[in-house]
């Protein structure tokens, strides 16, 4: 059965992200790659504190409120991994990033041990666990994205950055631009190309981080979720898994929208 379990996230994180999303498997057997488990859907690093490990419990909570106030019900239980170094999380696939969904596998860097990040990436997963393997393909990155900004409302993508980004006239990609990421290829390469991955960097130098594309894709979605709430959400999963385009469902419920 773990073999058959390693087979089916090993094609599933070959589908959703390449060969470096490999390392990823080694979450299905985590004891064997530094981390134990300290309760029934949570693993952490060896060596964690006592606090630490009290405050990934609060965490995990907090994320299945704000996951069961957007959509009105949580049917994802994803498996929670956190890593307390660095070295865990690289050598798990974290590479560059905070936090990494793999299937309904979620995998925490150091620093990305709060809600924010937990609920961002718990998102992804209710979303996926809700529609079909053929409307999930159909969703567009940019939407997935945004609605996972907008329920986890982590301040590095909230519209006070956004309003930051516009003051200091830092490069960010327009609506009509944001819309066309519909792969995770092309939004991988749109944060890439605004400056995203550089932010380590930034932060080194005692500069601001920016995050352009991810606080478009949350300016995007939040008014929609505001308006639109649960119901609207779960009308759309209904129709995308009925085979209905995402631009149709997406277009025919979104005819207000907030402007810069
Ligand atoms: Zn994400």
């Amino acid at each position: 059965m773990r073999k058959f379990r390693i087979v089916v996230l090993t094609i599933f994180v070959i589908l959703i992200g390449g060969c470096s999303n490999l390392r990823g498997t080694k979450l299905l057997v985590p004891e064997h790659f530094g981390l134990i488990k300290i309760d029934q859907d949570l693993y952490i690093e060896d060596g964690v504190d006592e606090a630490t490990k009290e405050k990934l419990i609060d965490t995990i909570t907090k994320s299945e409120e704000k996951i069961l106030s957007a959509y009105g019900s949580v049917q994802s239980h994803p498996i929670v991994h956190a890593c307390i170094t660095e070295e865990c999380y690289s050598s798990l696939g974290g590479m560059g990033s905070t936090a990494k969904v793999y299937g309904n596998h979620i995998l925490l860097s150091p620093r990305g041990l709060n809600w924010h990040f937990l609920a961002h990436e718990w998102s992804h997963a209710e979303i996926r666990t809700r529609l079909t393997f053929g409307a999930w393909r159909r969703l567009p990155q940019w939407f997935d994205e945004g609605l996972a900004v907008a329920i986890s409302e982590a301040p590095e993508h909230s519209e006070a950055h956004w309003r930051f980004l516009i003051a200091s006239n830092v490069q960010r990609p327009t609506r009509e631009e944001l819309l066309t990421y519909k792969s995770l290829r092309q939004w991988l390469d749109a944060v890439h190309r605004y400056g995203e991955t550089q932010n380590m960097a930034r932060k080194a130098n005692g500069e601001p981080e920016v995050r352009p594309v991810y606080s478009a894709a949350g300016h995007e979605v939040r008014p929609w979720l505001s308006k639109y709430g649960g119901h609207g959400l779960i009308e759309m999963i209904n129709r995308l898994n009925n085979g209905e385009d995402f631009e149709a469902v997406y277009n025919s419920a979104n005819q207000v929208r907030v402007d810069d």
